[in-house]
């Protein structure tokens, strides 16, 4: 759905997704006194309207409350459909990895080689890997985790797992084949929230407190300087029609030590980074958070 307002000059505009809104509907029925070039303006605006309500809204969100696990808040167009999510995925690997390995995890060396970052992330351990979403840690640790045990994890968590036939690279965010709907995701980081002083989970947990400091969810911790919170970013292929070059995802729990909110943003042909600095803004909009 394509959202309006009313701008000061009396011209549509589209809304910003995460201001207060209203559907003001048709242009046309609009009963606004507008000059000619305000009339063509207008004109202008309906055709705009109408070519954008075939794309994709850039932002889509959802806010659940983190005891309940009730929605708060949602524009998401089909909040119940599986969709790729990246590397919102890595917690639950790395949990799965931990539970298998008597709670420990390994320090690798990431060269950027196999990394987003190509300068690379040096020698890792796992609190760094998910700040940064370190791709070369996480294809080493997938090495050694069987599908079937991150399927267990998962489903803990109430989320689908990754197929049992997916290749390595599924398990860490990469490509299509691990698919979950935008509500299981977030209902998913409300029970790692909740779930946050277990062995195992507070790892990951510390790992979502430094991402909203200095990780890909650093936008987070820049726009809510006052709160402790936790973010993880993911950027994943587009779910949308038209097609853009991927989606990008966050998700921050709030307060980071005693969680109320999780908020779960996706935009649509930006990265994981940017959706963090969408949510960042979103969250103070939605629950005055500061
Ligand atoms: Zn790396
Ligand atoms: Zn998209």
């Amino acid at each position: 759905m394509t959202w309006f307002v009313v701008g000061k000059t009396g011209k549509l505009k589209h809304a910003p997704p995460h201001r207060a809104r209203r559907w003001v509907g048709h242009a046309l029925a609009c009963p606004y006194r507008v000059s000619v070039a305000g009339f063509i303006a207008l004109i202008c605006a309906v055709f705009a309207a109408h070519a954008a309500s075939s794309s994709p809204d850039a932002v889509s969100y959802l806010l659940l409350d983190a005891n309940r696990r009730t929605v708060i808040a949602i524009d998401w167009h089909d909040a119940d459909a599986a969709v790729p999510i990246g590397s919102l995925v890595k917690p639950f690997t790395a949990i799965a990895y931990g539970e298998g390995h008597g709670l420990h995890f390994p320090v690798y060396q990431c060269t950027g080689a196999e990394c987003w970052l190509k300068t690379g992330h040096g020698r890792i351990g796992i609190v760094q890997a998910i700040a940064h979403s370190c791709n070369s840690y996480f294809r080493q640790l997938a090495e050694d985790v069987p599908v079937v045990d991150v399927r267990e994890t998962a489903g803990r968590f109430g989320l689908p797992g990754p197929p049992l036939d997916c290749d390595r690279e599924t398990l860490f965010g990469v490509g299509s084949e691990w698919r979950v709907s935008p509500l299981e995701a977030a209902r998913a980081y409300a029970e790692l929230a909740a779930r946050r002083a277990e062995a195992g989970v507070a790892d990951v947990i510390e790992g979502m407190r430094l991402s909203a400091r200095i990780g890909t969810g650093a936008a987070v911790g820049a726009t809510l300087r006052g709160s402790g919170v936790l973010a993880k970013t993911g950027t994943a292929p587009c779910s949308h029609s038209p097609k853009a070059a991927g989606d990008g995802y966050a998700v921050v729990i709030y307060p980071g030590d005693s969680p109320r909110y999780v908020l779960l943003v996706e935009v649509h042909g930006k990265t994981g980074a940017r959706a963090a600095e969408t949510a960042a803004h979103l969250l103070r909009d939605l629950t005055g958070a500061r």
